[in-house]
């Protein structure tokens, strides 16, 4: 009868312990999403022509690494 005790006890540690690590393995699912949305937007910059603010992905860069929005106004302000 003790061992059918111990065999619960045993049984219900193996249970939490896995309900413990299923927690784990979801807490850092959870906060990935934010982290993305905050790269996003401190990766705005400002296009030196239009003053239009983008994201840094699409930023077109001069030999002087001045960022635009797009080519054509990277080629309208070397014009200017
Ligand atoms: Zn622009």
């Amino acid at each position: 009868m003790k061992l059918l005790l111990w065999a619960g006890i045993i049984f219900a540690v193996i249970w939490i312990l896995k309900n413990k690590k299923s927690s784990a393995q979801a807490d850092p699912s959870k906060p990935t999403p934010p982290p993305s949305a905050d790269v996003k937007a401190e990766a705005m910059l400002s296009c030196a022509h239009c003053k239009t603010y983008f994201p840094a992905s699409e930023a077109v860069f001069d030999s002087a690494s001045v960022a635009f929005c797009s080519e054509e106004h990277l080629r309208q302000h070397a014009t200017h």
